[in-house]
This record gives structure tokens, C-alpha cells and sequence, in this order.
């Protein structure tokens, strides 16, 4: 069958956006075959113009692909994916495009377990490392969490606090410093900002 094309239709309520990702990363978890349209009508509609139902601010890590883990399709979620996903001005730019221009109702902040940006942040703060290139600066934004995951749990547990910490800090940042286009929305009640982990060995995204 043909699929619709979404853009003639609203947008989703922003626990509607949510309730699609929950019920994706219930089915990848439970071995499901993937649901997501990838087909030549879908293709052919999405030429005409986009209209994703959630962003999502994710990690490059090859482990945490956004659409495979929520069984997505084409043109479904827009993504911003840095390694140990925080946003510099050009992610904030692409967050703030999809809220205002595409009308997103649901921003995802997706850290994951054992993220190697994030051991690198601790690494920074527990042992002095430091990384060359740009690498050093990529993590500083992680820093904080690291930081203040420290001053809770001891050194074994420190990355799987600090993970869910900067993805705390993240989600905060998106909910309340930022630019009205996207505070507004969600006074409004038509966009939500949700944190949530990734578990990698058992697919399972758990929701903050
Ligand atoms: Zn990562």
C-alpha cells in the first residue's frame, strides 16, 4: 500500500511523538522485524518535504544509531549526533531549525552506556589526560556532569552517573536556557524535551 503523505497531516501530540519511540524500541528490543518505511513512496513523498516527529540529540557512536534502535523510518527523526551528544552552535542551530521551521513536538537527549566521550571527560577530571586536536575541546561541555557525578558515587560507577548526568544537563539546558523559539513551544504544551539512556547489550532505552 501507498504510504500517506504525512506532510498534509499535523503533527503528533509531543506524549503522541513519544509514545511512537517507546513502542519502536519495544519491538527492536524484543527482536521485532523493523516496522520503519523506507519505501519508494515514502521516498517520493519526503521529496516534496519533510516532517519528522521527534529530534533527537544522540552520540556518534556507531552502537547507538537513532533509527535502528527506535525501528524509524525515512524522514522521521531529525538528528543531531556528536560524540558524548552535547551541542555546540551549529547543533543548537539544527535543534532550534527543526522546532521552529519543521514543528517538532518532542527533542530527545539519548547518552548510552559506556560512552567513550564521556570516559574521556572522567578521564580529564580523575587522572589529568589530556586529548589533542579538538578532542579536548568536544569534551569540555562534559566536564560539569563528570564533575558532579564525582561528588555522588566512587570511580567504578563514575562514567554510568556521569552519562545520565550530562544528558540531565542537556535536556535542562534545551527546557530552560535557551531561546524562546524553543521555551515558548513548550509553554504552549506543544513541545516536550525528554533525557533517556541507551543500554547497549539489551537494546532497551531507559527513559529519564
Ligand atoms: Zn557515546
Amino acid at each position: 500500500m501507498a504510504t500517506s503523505n504525512t506532510l498534509a497531516t499535523a503533527q503528533p501530540t509531543p506524549d503522541e511523538a513519544l509514545q511512537r519511540l517507546v513502542d519502536g524500541n519495544r519491538a527492536f528490543v524484543a527482536d521485532q522485524p523493523s516496522q520503519s518505511d523506507i519505501s519508494r513512496e515514502r521516498r517520493l513523498a519526503l521529496a516534496e518535504g519533510q516532517q519528522p516527529f521527534a529530534t533527537l540529540v544522540g552520540c556518534s557512536d556507531s552502537r547507538v544509531g537513532p533509527e535502528q534502535l527506535f525501528g524509524a523510518g525515512l524522514g522521521e527523526l531529525f538528528i543531531v549526533r556528536t560524540a558524548g551528544n552535547n551541542v555546540d552552535a551549529a547543533g543548537m542551530g539544527s535543534v532550534e531549525y527543526s522546532v521552529s521551521v519543521l514543528k517538532v513536538p518532542l527533542i530527545v537527549v539519548l547518552g548510552h552506556e559506556k560512552c567513550g566521550a564521556v570516559a574521556a571527560a572522567a578521564d580529564v577530571v580523575t587522572k589529568d589526560v589530556r586529548f589533542p586536536g579538538s578532542i579536548g575541546r568536544m569534551i569540555e561541555p562534559i566536564i560539569p556532569a563528570v564533575l558532579a557525578a564525582q561528588r555522588n558515587v566512587g570511580e567504578e560507577k563514575l562514567v554510568d552517573v556521569a552519562v545520565e548526568e550530562n544528558v540531565r544537563r542537556m535536556v535542562e539546558r534545551l527546557q530552560t536556557f535557551s531561546e524562546p523559539m524553543l521555551i515558548e513551544p513548550q509553554e504552549r504544551g506543544e513541545l516536550k524535551v525528554v533525557g533517556a539512556v541507551y543500554e547497549l547489550a539489551t537494546g532497551r532505552v531507559r527513559w529519564l
